[in-house]
Order: C-alpha cells, then sequence, then structure tokens
C-alpha cells in the first residue's frame, strides 16, 4: 500500500482528484492529459463498462444504458420527491430495490447507484495509480455540505466498492475554502456559491485560521448547467420545429444530442457574443432525405433564457443568509466553485448580490478536489517521520492571542433529561422543556448520567475545535418547532471571574483570558477554564466536545515548502486579461493553496445538515442532534416507556424539521428488548446519538437501570452492509473483466 491519500471530488457532471505533496497540489490527469473524468458511466452491449469520456460519448447513441447525475440521487429512498423527478427527466431506467433503495435498470442488469458512483471511482482510482506509479487505496472524497447521513454513507459506500478505504468525508464548500487559504491572514466570513452540472449548493463559512465552521449551508438539488442545456437544447428544437414540422422533443435519442448541442453553445456563450451551430441529420424527411439543425445564439438571447433559472439560485441564498442570520452584505469573500459559475451572467448576478466581485482565481472545476488533496495530505501519514509527530504532538500555545481552543460539551450545562415516552403510546405529555442549568461556579464535577466522563487527553494532542455561534447570532426557533425551547441561560456579567470546570465539564482548554481576575496561567491537564460570559453564551443542547488522537495528523501539513511562483500550482486560472473586473486588494487574501499548505492546516469543522430526531408517542418527533450542530457530536437523552409491563421500545430514527415524524426522513431504527417489567413511566432509557468527523451516525438505546445496552440493532434503510458492499466490489471486479 502506499502511502498517498487521494483528494476526490466526485462531482454530480465531473469528477477530479489531486494530491497533496512537496509544496505542491497536483490535479492528475488521464493518459490524455485530461483531468475532468465526466462521472458517467455506460454499459456497452459488446465492450464492457465505459466511464468517463467514452461513456458520455454514448450517452448520445444508448441514453437508456448510459448512467448519469447519480450523485442527485445517491442516498435517498426511491419514494422520495427527487428520485420521483428523476425518473420524469432522466432518460435511463430507475426502479426500486429491496429495502426501498434505487436501482439503475441497465443492459448488465440493476445497480445500486453507490455501485455505478463506484465504476467512477475505480477509474478515479486508475487515472491515480497510473499517474502516481503507485497503488492508490485510501481517499478523502467530497459531497455538498446539504448530504444528509444516507447520501454521506452512500458515497462513502461507493468509495468501499472501489476499493478505497474513506479516511473523510469533506464538505465540498469547506475543501474550496482550504484551496483558498481563506481566513489565514485573518478572520474571514466565506460564501462558498457552488453551481455545477446537477446541483446547487451554497454554504457560509466562518473561518479563522485554524478553524473552519459550517455556519449554514442550502441547496438545490435540481438546479445547474443541465438545466440550462435542457433550456438551449429546448430553444433549438423549437426552431427546428418551426422549420420541419418535427418535434425534437418526442425523439429522446434526438433531443440528448440537442442537449449536448445546447451545452457547447452555452460553453461558448461565457466567452463569444455569438454561436452559430448546426446539428447535422437531427432526422430524415420526405425521400429519406437529412434534416440538419441551423441555429444561432447570442449571450443576450441566453441570459434572457437563463436569468430565472440563475434568479433561484440566489433564493437558496436568501435562504442559508436567514439561516446565518447575517447580510449578504457581511460576507467577507465569495468562492466560486463548479463549471457553471463561468457564466458571466451568473457572476454578475452573484457580485449584485453579494455586493463584492467573487473570487475566482482558481479553476472552479478543480479547486474543491484540491481541497480534497490538501486535507487528504493531512491525513495520509506522509509526514510522520519522527519530527513531524513531535509537532502534531505539540500545537503551539498563541502567547500572542486571545484564542482558545475550545471544546464542546453540552451536556456540562445541560439540566436532566426530559422525560418524553416513546412510540407507541397513548399520547404522552410532549416535550416537556429541559432543565437548564446555568453554568457552575464550582469545581465539582456534574452529574453526567447520560455521558461517561472523557478521559482527559494530554494537552499536546488536543485539537482546537472551534465554537458554535452563540446563541444571541442565531434566528429565533421558528414558529411550531419541535422540541423543547433552548433559551440560553442568562448571561453572567461581564466583570464575573472566569468559572473553573472539572475536566468532565470540559469546555475549552487553552489560555486564560489574560488578566482575568482569578484565572490559571497555566490549565492543568485535568481542570479546564471557561470565562463566565463564554459559558453563559453556549446554547444549551449543543454538544461542546474534542478530539485527542495522537494518530490525528490533522493540525500540521509538514515538510511542505511553498512553490516559488504561484502558476506552478494546479488550476489556478490567470486572470483574464482585459477584465475590467476590479482587483481585489492583494495583501488582504492569503494566496490560494500555498499559504494554506505552508502553514498549520486547519481543523474541519462541519454541520448537521438536518435535525437528527426520534419518535416519541402520538407520531411527534423529539431532537437528538439539531440542524447545523458543529460535528462530531454526541448527544444522549433520556425516554422512558409510555406502556405499563412495556417490554421492548423501538426507536425510530429520522432526520428533517417537520414536527411530525411522518413529515422526516426515516432513517433507520433501535430496538431495545429485554427491558423489565415495570409500569409506565418507570424504565428509563437513554437514547445517545454520535455523529462522526464524516457526519455518519451511530445511536445507542442504554437501559439505565442496568446500565447496560440491550439487544440494539441499527438499521439503516439505505445503507449498506459490510457484506453487501464486498458483494458489489465482487461483482464490479467481474463486471470490468478483472476478476474477483
Ligand atoms: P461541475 O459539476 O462543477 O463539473 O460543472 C459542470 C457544469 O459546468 C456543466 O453543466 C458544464 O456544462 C458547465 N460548464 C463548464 N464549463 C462552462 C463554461 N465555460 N460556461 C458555462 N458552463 C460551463
Amino acid at each position: 500500500m502506499s502511502d498517498w491519500v487521494l483528494g476526490i471530488d466526485l462531482g454530480t457532471t465531473n469528477s477530479v482528484v489531486a494530491v497533496a505533496d512537496g509544496g505542491q497540489v497536483r490535479v492528475l490527469a488521464d493518459a490524455e492529459g485530461k483531468r475532468l473524468l465526466p462521472s458517467v458511466v455506460s454499459f456497452h452491449p459488446t465492450a464492457g463498462v465505459l466511464v468517463g469520456e467514452l461513456a458520455r460519448e454514448r450517452r448520445l447513441m444508448d441514453a437508456r444504458n448510459t448512467v448519469y447525475s447519480v450523485k442527485r440521487l445517491i442516498g435517498r429512498p426511491f419514494a422520495s420527491p427527487e428520485v420521483e423527478r428523476a425518473r420524469g427527466r432522466f432518460a435511463f431506467d430507475l426502479t426500486e430495490g429491496r429495502d426501498g433503495v434505487v436501482m439503475a435498470k441497465v443492459r448488465k442488469g440493476l445497480f445500486t447507484l453507490p455501485e455505478i458512483s463506484a465504476f467512477v471511482l475505480r477509474e478515479v482510482r486508475n487515472i491515480a495509480e497510473a499517474a502516481l506509479g503507485e497503488p492508490c487505496t485510501r481517499a478523502v472524497i467530497t459531497v455538498p455540505a446539504s448530504f444528509d447521513e444516507l447520501q454521506r454513507s452512500a458515497t462513502k459506500a461507493a468509495g468501499r466498492i472501489a476499493g478505497l478505504e474513506v479516511l473523510r468525508i469533506l464538505n465540498e464548500p469547506t475543501a474550496a475554502a482550504l484551496a483558498y487559504g481563506c481566513g489565514t491572514s485573518r478572520p474571514e466570513r466565506v460564501a462558498v456559491y457552488d453551481l455545477g452540472g446537477g446541483t446547487f449548493d451554497l454554504s457560509v463559512l466562518e473561518i479563522d485560521g485554524d478553524v473552519v465552521e459550517v455556519v449554514s449551508t442550502a441547496g438545490d438539488s435540481f438546479l445547474g448547467g443541465d438545466d440550462i442545456d435542457v433550456s438551449v437544447a429546448e430553444a433549438m428544437a423549437d426552431v427546428f420545429l418551426r422549420a420541419h414540422r418535427w418535434d425534437a422533443r418526442e425523439d429522446m435519442q434526438a433531443f440528448e444530442r440537442l442537449r449536448a448541442a445546447g451545452e457547447w453553445v452555452k460553453c461558448q456563450l461565457s466567452t463569444l457574443e455569438t454561436v452559430d451551430a448546426t446539428v447535422s441529420e437531427l432526422t430524415y424527411g420526405d425521400g429519406g432525405r437529412a434534416l440538419d439543425l441551423v441555429f444561432r445564439m447570442t449571450r443576450p438571447e441566453l441570459e434572457a433564457r437563463i436569468r430565472s433559472l440563475l434568479a433561484r439560485s440566489f433564493d437558496v441564498c436568501a435562504e442559508a443568509m436567514r439561516e446565518a442570520a447575517i447580510e449578504p452584505g457581511d460576507v467577507d469573500s465569495v468562492v466560486l466553485v463548479g463549471g457553471s459559475t463561468r457564466i458571466p451572467l451568473a457572476r454578475r448576478m452573484v457580485r449584485d448580490f453579494f455586493g463584492k466581485e467573487p473570487r475566482a482565481e482558481i479553476d472552479p472545476d478543480l479547486v474543491v478536489a484540491q481541497g480534497a488533496a490538501i486535507q487528504a495530505h493531512a491525513l495520509s501519514g506522509r509526514q510522520s517521520a519522527p519530527k513531524s509527530l513531535a509537532k502534531i504532538g505539540a500545537p503551539k500555545r498563541r502567547k500572542d492571542s486571545t484564542r482558545q481552543f475550545k471544546l464542546h460539551r453540552a451536556a456540562a450545562l445541560e439540566g436532566r433529561p426530559e422525560q418524553v415516552a416513546f412510540a407507541p403510546a397513548r399520547p404522552a405529555p410532549l416535550a416537556r422543556s429541559p432543565k437548564v442549568r446555568p453554568p457552575r461556579a464550582s469545581t465539582a464535577p456534574p452529574a453526567l448520567p447520560n455521558l461517561p466522563a472523557p478521559s482527559t487527553p494530554p494537552l499536546s494532542f488536543l485539537v482546537p475545535l472551534v465554537l458554535d455561534r452563540p446563541p444571541s447570532s442565531r434566528p429565533p426557533p421558528e414558529e411550531g418547532a419541535w422540541g423543547p425551547s433552548s433559551a440560553p441561560p442568562p448571561m453572567a456579567p461581564a466583570s464575573e471571574p472566569p468559572l473553573e470546570l472539572d475536566a468532565s465539564d470540559v469546555l475549552e482548554v487553552g489560555e486564560p483570558s489574560t488578566g482575568a481576575p482569578g484565572a490559571q496561567a497555566e490549565p492543568e491537564r485535568d481542570s479546564v477554564v471557561i470565562d463566565a460570559a463564554y459559558a453563559a453564551s453556549l446554547e444549551p443542547g449543543r454538544l461542546l466536545r474534542y478530539v485527542a488522537e495522537d494518530s490525528e495528523p490533522s493540525i500540521v501539513i509538514d515538510g511542505i515548502e511553498p512553490p516559488s511562483g504561484s502558476e506552478e500550482l494546479d488550476g489556478l486560472e490567470p486572470p483574464p486579461s482585459g477584465s475590467s473586473a476590479p482587483a481585489a486588494p492583494a495583501p488582504e487574501r492569503a494566496q490560494p493553496v500555498l499559504a494554506l499548505a505552508a502553514k498549520q492546516l486547519p481543523l474541519l469543522m462541519d454541520v448537521t445538515p438536518r435535525t437528527l430526531a426520534i419518535e416519541t408517542a402520538g407520531g411527534y418527533c423529539r431532537a437528538i442532534v439539531r440542524r447545523n450542530a458543529p460535528i462530531p457530536a454526541e448527544q444522549t437523552r433520556r425516554f422512558t416507556t409510555a406502556q405499563d409491563g412495556q417490554r421492548a421500545v423501538h426507536v425510530r430514527i429520522c432526520q428533517g424539521e417537520g414536527p411530525r415524524f411522518a413529515e422526516n426522513q426515516l432513517l433507520g431504527e433501535v430496538v431495545l428488548d429485554g427491558l423489565p417489567s415495570r409500569s409506565r413511566g418507570e424504565v428509563s432509557i437513554d437514547v445517545a446519538f454520535l455523529v462522526d468527523a464524516d457526519g455518519t451516525l451511530d445511536v445507542r438505546a442504554v437501559d439505565v437501570a442496568t446500565g447496560r445496552a440491550q439487544a440494539i440493532r441499527i438499521r439503516l434503510q439505505g445503507g449498506l452492509s459490510d457484506a453487501e458492499i464486498a458483494q458489489m466490489a465482487a461483482r464490479q471486479r467481474e463486471v470490468l473483466g478483472e476478476g474477483v
């Protein structure tokens, strides 16, 4: 096994692979020098499975057996509106498999979507191995920040089917920010505007040196360049209909050709004012005469067609702004990601919305893979020589800064978990507010019945984590939102001395505020120091936790020397000559990729895209980990049985923001049986949710009385078991003729 870890942008339209080493980020190219691999898989009648450019060409000839845009649907249940919508649009067949999973029905049989994506990833891996001359088995794969648990786990499964160990699922906007080195020279609030082929995402990140936080994210999985292609193809079909009284929309193959031509026209119009296109032999007229489409489009005509489509992206932007409780003008920089951001109108609209020129120095198609490569490098252990490890083990204290490493643990601030009855049950009193315990001025450890007190790691191995936004900057809970209200405890007066808490209350570790009365000069290993204002600003219910892995190399990227010139970096686009765009003030901005690689690598702090909840009596939901909670996150809540003599509880898990369980997406179920026969309400069960850094979810149910977990079964619908993954990997190798 080589020690490379690939950074892979598994895109809706194209995929890109990059690696970082020796101070450089290299986007890897195939034998023909192409760095964009179309995420298209075609099942050929005689030539096996084609992936990439060849498959893309097959889409024109064999649309039924050519699968594309899988990312729009991966991890979604067949019954979801997205799949329903796709079925009306895609030329290939989608059918329902076991457990409601989506299957692509093609010449070689039925394939799950992770299997289709795995074909793309296997090709990506082949490209990397050919370019690096070594086997590559480990990767960081990016996904939209809006991806939910199922979509993330399906993506991970795709990697595993392709024979890759997926070290991290990384949010795409975070990767883009890494590549730009945002926030390295000053704290920065960054909006990442990502308009690709099939999807649009807007994410707001707050970046301060080592720390990246996704503050909010919103997306539309049916908005992108593909829609523009179809719109241009429609214009072409109209022209042809008028000229020849034949509607290309009624012939799937002909319309596919128009769509491909439409994409070409669209791309040309990003740089040209007028484009002429001819599509020969679109159909045949009287006497078998070939009929060609002759088509002209100007940029203003294209813009008139797509303005409303692009405008939809700003509804999403506005949603993300609301979620982050900021105005567009509060954003310091806007970063463009995705091939469709090359469209001049899109750039103008972004500038108008945010009131500033967006950043686009790095090729918007390559920037995410580059950021993934930087993170991959940090995880690769390539810098794990003893010298480097020493550095990793001893992150420097900032003597000149009041910045502190903050460790979250909301349980420390929460009161006893409220008692809510499980379903099935007669309607139980719902959502009694939890008792919020204000920050304590005691050194005694709090009662934390639900979570084992963490063993305090040596400080030298602590990795900094970022705080979530203080509640004051949060929008108020939505009307009708479920769960207890989580009003913050009253603010402590600023003059109050810092509180000392025990390690089991771990809140933050670092330098105490200088000069604060009573502050320790140097925090003890087994104690922490917080100041009262900070403690009071913590929102109850948010879990604050730390990472303490001595193998976690993500804080120092060692051995990287900055290259002599930024032009050596892959994917950097030179500024357009004669561009009238106002130049960005150079000293304010970090050098893309470089500045970051040469410095400490930020710890990547992501958030849960949706609220994770369980079903309670009466078909309602109870939030366990709320939307936009920083991850990794761990949260435990206590429940009781709802019926006399109840011997088992079925903890049904969902994600979504709806107050009723049925309105949200079912994720799975944990069954805890063998409970003692007691009266209703007498058996307490702790339900713990753990969302790891990849955004995958672990659920645990524990009978509090016996103190042990019983008969726990987790069934993530749409998720794949190890055995299924191994089976799919074997099938893939067989289909590809690689032997099992
Ligand atoms: P991505 O999903 O980021 O790979 O973006 C792919 C989308 O970008 C496709 O819809 C492409 O047609 C579109 N695209 C690529 N280059 C251009 C261009 N020069 N102008 C407009 N759209 C483009």
